[in-house]
């Protein structure tokens, strides 16, 4: 596998804000926020992207989604709302080539979806 800063994270090699862990992964907040919380929640498997979705098993493709709901219950914006969001591949701008989802909240997010 080529270099993985998300890898590197979820292994401590790299810092990062710990937000919550499980067997299969683990959150912390977005070095840039796009809003008032953005958090990260990304598979410990590595798979490129939601196209690499055949990569990863049922059961942990659902603990992505379970844990970004977990993540916003831990910030404290599962009742006021908040947003997650998936880029995948060029044309959506994806950065880094590791899964992951955006949990974004804590202010009202515009209506547009980017
Ligand atoms: P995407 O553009 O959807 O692939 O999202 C990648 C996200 O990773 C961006 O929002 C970056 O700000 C974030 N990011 C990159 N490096 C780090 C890092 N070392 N710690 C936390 N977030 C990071």
């Amino acid at each position: 596998m080529e270099y993985c800063i998300f890898c590197k994270i979820i292994k401590g090699e790299i810092p990062s804000q710990k937000i919550y862990e499980d067997e299969t992964t683990y959150a912390f907040r977005d070095i840039n926020p796009q809003a008032k919380h953005h958090a990260l929640v990304v598979c410990k498997r590595h798979v490129t992207g939601l196209a690499d979705h055949a990569a990863l098993p049922e059961q942990e493709l659902a603990a992505c989604l379970r844990t970004a709901a977990k993540v916003a219950e831990m910030l404290g914006i599962a009742e006021s709302g908040y947003r997650v969001v998936t880029n995948c591949g060029s044309d959506a701008c994806q950065s880094v080539a590791h899964l992951h989802f955006h949990v974004l909240g804590g202010e009202k997010l515009s209506a547009q979806m980017a």
